[in-house]
């Protein structure tokens, strides 16, 4: 209240966010799932002309909200199964509007006592439940791209380090050469995260057709060029189209001889570690340097919410810890230390908030749940006739094609006007596929069995 008696303008826009928010969610059951309206459209309705002054925060809102709700897609449908993309589970979703509201700066540890309590506590959660190793610092990062560019950084620093070379100071140029090996189906975002670290295109490692890194290939690559030439080699728990997991045993067994930094990109794989009855998956994982995940995919909090593992946790905060006079350092490390900002949300109270909630039993029935659900598609789509699943279904991803690519094509087309699903395409191995990722928490049996449907009707009109 301010001295007038008025009411406080943040009350009635977070009520009224409040109504459409609720209002959004009960729509996902019933609304198409892809977008209704262009970008000119949602621009019409917005209007485009800056305002000259002000307008109350609650008409802002309103505004914001029916100009926009025709233009959104329902990511977090349980029909929705295009690229890897979670929902929010409740918990982390109420969870994320308290960030908001409550506006840490989660950077310093002696300034958000609360934040840091929280990201202590989710950090060894976290590192319980992918069973890595527990004293290995986890950094909360905006998304995998971010945490495999962080351990990235850790492992450049740390593998120059051991030639003689000091990064921090120095820099690269004139430096030793670092090579990184990377399978052929590693995520491209691993060469973005290499195009930021300065270390250019990854040497590429052979894999299976289901993007399995070939272990003989490995040692071939491993064992090529000058013994000590600093190497890191990026492995990957979960293949974008297939769902596959690399031989984590025999490859970190190989790289480790040879002495390179192995890391790990498990944006949504490394949660099979989570389950008993996916861990075989990730067997072996633990003993890598390095993890990259995500938490708002598989684990399923909003966005955006990665995390960065790093085993030898003085090399992850010597490559991104930095001090200012002005700051309020803490003794053991600040959270800013471990991630290459330094503002940042409180990332790790809607991680918490999921985990609190689901528990460790609550995670593997998820994970279990996804998988359970990528089977009952694999098993309804092989049963129409004329379409192929082309992967071994491990884990929650499907890839089938419907004969020929421009029908694949027509039946994708088909599926998107229908709007029960969206499910995207992609090129593998050289022929269109539809691509399935099961990755939200509230996908039903009954939105697998409309999901099916639909494919059965496009394939009938194509
Ligand atoms: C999604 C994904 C990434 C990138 O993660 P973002 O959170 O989108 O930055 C990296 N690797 C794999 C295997 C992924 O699936």
């Amino acid at each position: 209240m301010d001295p007038a008696g008025a009411a406080d303008p943040r009350e009635a826009a977070l009520r009224r966010a409040h109504d459409h928010a609720v209002r959004w969610l009960a729509s996902l059951a019933e609304r198409p799932v892809p977008a209704r309206a262009t970008v000119a459209e949602v621009t019409r309705a917005l209007g485009t002309e800056l305002p000259d002054g002000p307008c109350p925060a609650e008409e802002v809102i309103d505004l914001l909200a029916t100009a926009c709700e025709p233009g959104l897609t329902a990511f977090p449908s349980g029909r929705f199964y295009g690229f890897v993309i979670g929902g929010s589970e409740p918990a982390a979703l109420a969870a994320d509007w308290l960030v908001s509201a409550w506006d840490q700066n989660s950077a310093l540890r002696l300034v958000s006592p609360a934040h840091t309590a929280v990201e202590d506590i989710a950090e060894a959660w976290l590192l319980d439940l992918l069973g890595l190793p527990p004293d290995s610092a986890v950094g909360f990062t905006t998304g995998a791209t971010m945490a495999n560019f962080t351990c990235l950084a850790a492992a450049r620093d740390t593998v120059l380090r051991q030639v003689g070379w000091n990064t921090a100071r120095d820099g690269l140029s004139g430096g030793p050469r670092v090579r990184v090996l990377a399978g052929e189906s590693r995520h491209m975002t691993m060469d973005l995260a290499l195009r930021y670290l300065g270390l250019g295109e990854p040497w590429l490692v052979a894999t299976d057709r289901q993007g399995r890194i070939v272990p003989s290939a490995l040692l071939d690559a491993l064992t090529t060029g000058s013994p000590d030439e600093p190497t890191i080699v990026s492995l990957q728990a979960g293949e974008i189209h297939t769902g596959a997991f690399d031989p984590f045993e025999e490859a970190i067994e190989a790289a480790h001889a040879s002495g390179a930094w192995v890391h790990v990109d498990g944006a949504f794989g490394l949660w099979a570690a989570a389950s008993p009855a996916y861990a075989r998956l990730t067997a072996g994982c633990g003993r890598a340097d390095s993890w990259a995940t995500d938490a708002h995919k598989t684990l399923n909090v909003p966005y955006d919410c990665g995390l960065a593992v790093v085993r030898d946790a003085p090399a992850l905060r010597a490559a991104m810890g930095r001090r200012g006079e002005y700051l309020m350092h803490h003794e053991h490390g600040d959270p800013f230390d471990k991630v290459p900002e330094l503002s940042r949300r409180g990332r790790a109270f809607t991680v918490w908030a999921a985990l609190r909630s689901l528990g460790r039993s609550g995670v593997a029935a998820l994970v279990e749940r996804l998988c359970r659900h990528a089977s009952a598609f694999a098993r309804g789509i092989a049963a129409i006739e004329g379409v192929r699943v082309l992967n071994d279904v491990v884990f929650t991803q499907v890839v089938a094609d419907f004969g020929d690519d421009a029908r694949t094509d027509r039946v994708l087309d088909g599926l998107l006007a229908d709007g029960t699903v969206w499910i995207s395409g992609s090129t593998w191995h050289g022929r269109r596929v539809m691509r399935i990722s099961v990755s939200n928490w509230s996908t039903t049996d009954d939105d697998v069995d409309r999901a099916l449907d639909a494919i059965r009707r496009a394939v009938a009109a194509s």
